[in-house]
């Protein structure tokens, strides 16, 4: 069984607007079993909107609409839903009695608009709308069903998440598509493909590479009765991409790296701090963001000028002026001097030149210096990276990541 959700508006064809009710639409699908072979966005438009419908039906078993219910002219969703499936619209007097009352209630004059809302194709079920005017509709015709859902975000979050998801997972026989995704560090993604090729022809579970910054990502998917049933299809294939990729593989789903490391801080007892020039307090951030972090993570300071990096990190002012600031010396002494100073068992330090403008004997755009400090010891890594200002500071960020990662994983080599 598939599915097609065609999104209704020209604000979102302009881009005025950004879709964000579809991809909620195609998670409810996968989550029933069915999959969503198409997704479109349609105007305002009569004769576009018909065909669009009318195409989607001749393709696919269901069509999820949404938006264009309402009572304006350019609400055109209900009459062509009519239209592509060769059916008349009739008035439902339990609806125009309520609109009525409710347009009465709030002294605004009756008109025949409002009264479309009224209305429905002749096959078609009203779904509750408790949240707005305008019900959703379930049609059914020739063995094909189409779902309308209302656009305003509070009418079409409940509807699609209640009854629709309902409908849905009936139709399928109670089927899941369920996935799970491994998430690697420190590993570029042909190495990835390389090591899992064989297990990328799989087709239960399916398995699909996806690249992000300074991370990739499998997506296992399996189609089963049960989340649980998708999850034993899923296991032995997990299993056997651990073992290729090793520690590289730092989570699932929802984990991200700054949570790993907070965790394996925690794990170890030690405690960290950070000095950051050219992220400017990005690692501070996505370490905060991890609830309990407190209990690890020390802080830091954001040394982005000379005066900060000397007064704050106790950087000399000799190896600023012969090295400058974007350097493995100041690297390396900010690190420790930060660490120093908070009193913390590790400590990473961030400088370089993030672009666009090269002053003259700076550093070239891209060259990060990043060092992690601990009692005796400091290691800088120094790495270019190219990409634009914010692919430059992420990178960073992630690299300074992996490499407290891999201290506390692999032990004091
Ligand atoms: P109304 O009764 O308000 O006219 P409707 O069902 O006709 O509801 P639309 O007029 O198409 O819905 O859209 C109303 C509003 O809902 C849009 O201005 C937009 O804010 C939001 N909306 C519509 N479709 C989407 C979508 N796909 N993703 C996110 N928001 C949307």
């Amino acid at each position: 069984m598939t599915a097609e959700i065609v999104s209704v508006g020209t604000e979102l064809l302009l881009g005025q607007i950004v879709d964000t009710h579809a991809p909620v639409m195609a998670r409810i699908l996968a989550e029933c079993g069915i999959g969503c072979t198409r997704r479109v966005t349609v105007g305002d438009n009569w004769e576009r909107l018909v065909a669009t419908l009318k195409e989607g039906l001749d393709r696919s078993d269901i069509l999820i609409t949404i938006g264009g219910l309402g009572p304006t002219v350019d609400d055109l969703t209900r009459d062509a839903i009519a239209a592509a499936l060769d059916d008349s619209l009739e008035v439902v007097p339990e609806i125009e009695d309520r609109l009525r009352l409710f347009f009465s209630s709030r002294n605004i004059p009756w008109n025949p608009s409002i009264g479309r809302q009224a209305q429905k194709p002749r096959s078609a079920t009203l779904i509750d709308n408790p949240n707005g005017t305008a019900p959703g509709l379930f049609c059914q015709k020739n063995s094909k069903s189409v779902i309308a859902l209302p656009g305003p975000k509070g009418e079409f979050n409940p509807m699609a998440h209640g009854r629709v998801k309902e409908l849905l997972s009936r139709m399928e026989g109670d089927r899941v598509i369920h996935s799970r995704t491994l998430k690697i560090i420190g590993m570029g993604e042909s190495t990835v493909e390389e090591r899992v090729r064989d297990l990328m022809d799989s087709d239960s579970p399916s398995v699909a590479p996806y690249a992000h910054t300074g991370e990739v990502h499998l997506r296992l998917t399996a189609k089963a009765s049960s989340v649980q049933g998708a999850d034993e299809i899923i296991d032995p294939i997990d299993a056997k991409i651990r073992e290729r990729l090793g520690d590289a593989v730092f989570g699932i789903d929802s984990d991200t790296v700054e949570s790993k490391v907070i965790d394996l801080l925690k794990a170890h007892g030690k405690s960290l701090a950070v000095a950051e020039s050219m992220t400017g307090g990005e690692l501070g951030a996505r370490l905060t963001m991890v609830p309990g972090s407190s209990k690890v993570f020390l802080g830091g300071g954001i040394v982005y000028s000379p005066r900060a990096k000397s007064e704050l990190a106790e950087v000399s002012t000799s190896s600023l002026d012969n090295f400058g600031p974007v350097s493995r010396e100041v690297a390396s002494e900010l690190a420790e001097g930060i660490r120093k100073k908070l009193g913390a068992d590790f400590a990473i330090a961030i400088t370089g030149n993030a672009g666009p403008d090269v002053d003259r004997g700076d550093q070239p755009v891209g060259q990060v210096y990043l060092a992690l400090a601990e009692e005796g010891r400091v290691v800088v890594e120094e790495s270019l990276y190219r990409g634009v200002r914010e692919d430059i500071r992420r990178r960073a960020t992630q690299q300074a990541l992996l490499m407290i990662r891999q201290r506390l994983l692999r032990g004091n080599r």
